[in-house]
């Protein structure tokens, strides 16, 4: 089923879901994602697997599961396929 126009508005206007999307990581997410897979010789930390100059295909995991959390110790780099076997082990 299309969404009609109104409706689609709403959606991108609600206050709740910006909100949430921007709460999910702190604003400096991005520059401590990169130093982590640098830092952790952008591999995986799990498998070693190693991905393309740009990172695409590495994510850096939460050890606490609190996105907030940027302490070093507290993240790890993980390729998506090892990182996918985390969360869904929970
Ligand atoms: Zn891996
Ligand atoms: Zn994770």
């Amino acid at each position: 089923m299309e969404l009609t126009k109104s409706q689609k508005n709403r959606q991108h206007r609600s206050p709740a879901a910006i909100q949430r999307r921007m709460n999910r990581y702190p604003s400096n997410w991005k520059s401590v994602r990169k130093q982590i897979i640098a830092r952790d010789g952008m591999k995986c930390r799990s498998c070693g697997a190693t991905h393309s100059p740009n990172n695409e295909g590495l994510s850096v995991h939460h050890l606490d599961h609190n996105s907030k959390n940027l302490s070093p110790n507290n993240l790890v780099t993980l390729c998506t396929v090892c990182h996918r076997r985390i969360h869904e082990g929970e």
